[in-house]
């Protein structure tokens, strides 16, 4: 597989499209609308400048890596080519499924069509398609250039052939891929957001504050960031979704989200993209002190 077809060029899509261009595949990055598709080149041309200067490439190879990327607004057309067509649209299950329809139709019949989904089934997505064979998740971790793990997720319906091309693929990259069924949540998911959760449940149940839940959890478990703070960087209202995806296809309480965590996506406190969540980031994420809601330790 040479050509490459990411759709999406949002946070996801210009990561995923900037690795395979590195690795000298020929990319073609579709979005809906031409400003989405400028931003996404401009993030990877900032990201592969990062590189330079930390020396992982050359500053020539920059111009080279930016060649191999097509951009299309018409999907018909930027896939055209694929062999591998990886799907890293907004998070919604009725964009998703029609996508993978009009995939279907518009890919040739050996085409393998991936998403990058974190929380819909991989399943369901397949059914959307008359080749569930041949759909599959690669849950690409956030950010793509420096995260080493892809997340493999076989439907009901996923090959061994099409999973094997897959993990086949993303060792080329430089990527460690890893394989899973498709339940709720996948693996990554299933464990973080439940820990997550716990987290917010303790703070709200008066445990401790924020500050030291988080101290705990990063020199007592040698995590980088504490769970509050990661929270707020992945943004509550998707911690938020995916518990519930966790709760209603799980079926157990112990998955139900804490009615705090609900408060503040109902309250639009939703972390470091709004501006507060548990911390305040109003002078910028590295400046980030306790929301002044939590500053006297509890709820
Ligand atoms: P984003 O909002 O940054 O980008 C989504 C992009 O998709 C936008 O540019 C939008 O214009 C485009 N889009 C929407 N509908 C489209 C369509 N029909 N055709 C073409 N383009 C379309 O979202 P994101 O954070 O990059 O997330 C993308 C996917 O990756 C989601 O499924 C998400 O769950 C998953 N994911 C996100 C993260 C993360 O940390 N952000 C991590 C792992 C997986």
């Amino acid at each position: 597989m040479r050509n490459i077809t990411v759709i999406g060029a949002g946070t996801m899509g210009n990561g995923i499209a900037h690795v395979f261009a590195q690795h000298q595949y020929k990319v073609a990055l579709v979005d809906i609308n031409e400003e989405g598709l400028k931003k996404g080149m401009a993030t990877i041309a900032k990201n592969l400048d990062r590189q330079v200067n930390k020396g992982i490439i050359e500053a020539p190879e920059k111009e080279e890596i930016l060649s191999n990327i097509t951009t299309y607004t018409d999907l018909a057309e930027g896939v055209k080519a694929a062999e591998l067509v990886i799907e890293a649209a907004t998070e919604n299950v009725d964009i998703k499924l029609k996508l993978f329809t009009q995939l279907d139709e518009l890919c040739t019949e050996d085409c393998i069509l991936a998403t990058n989904t974190s929380s819909i089934s991989i399943t369901k997505i397949g059914a959307a398609t008359k080749r569930p064979e041949k759909v599959i998740g690669m849950h690409f971790m956030n950010p793509v250039p420096v995260m080493k793990l892809v997340e493999i997720i076989r439907g009901y319906a996923t090959s061994d052939v099409t999973t094997a091309n897959v993990m086949e693929l993303s060792k080329a990259l430089g990527k460690v891929p890893t394989e899973c069924n498709d339940y709720p949540g996948f693996v990554a998911n299933r464990i973080l957001m439940p820990m997550i959760n716990e987290a917010i449940i303790s703070f709200w149940q008066g445990v401790a504050g924020v500050e030291e839940i988080d101290t705990i959890m990063k020199l007592g478990m040698a995590h980088p960031m504490g769970p509050l703070q990661l929270a707020d960087f992945i943004g509550l209202d998707v911690c938020l979704s995916i518990m519930r995806v966790l709760h209603e296809g799980l079926g157990d309480s112990k998955y139900a989200p804490c009615p705090l965590l609900v408060n503040m996506v109902m309250a639009g406190r939703l972390g470091v993209k709004s501006g507060e969540g548990f911390y305040d980031y109003s002078e910028g994420p590295k400046a980030a002190k306790v929301s002044g809601q939590f500053a006297k330790g509890v709820t």
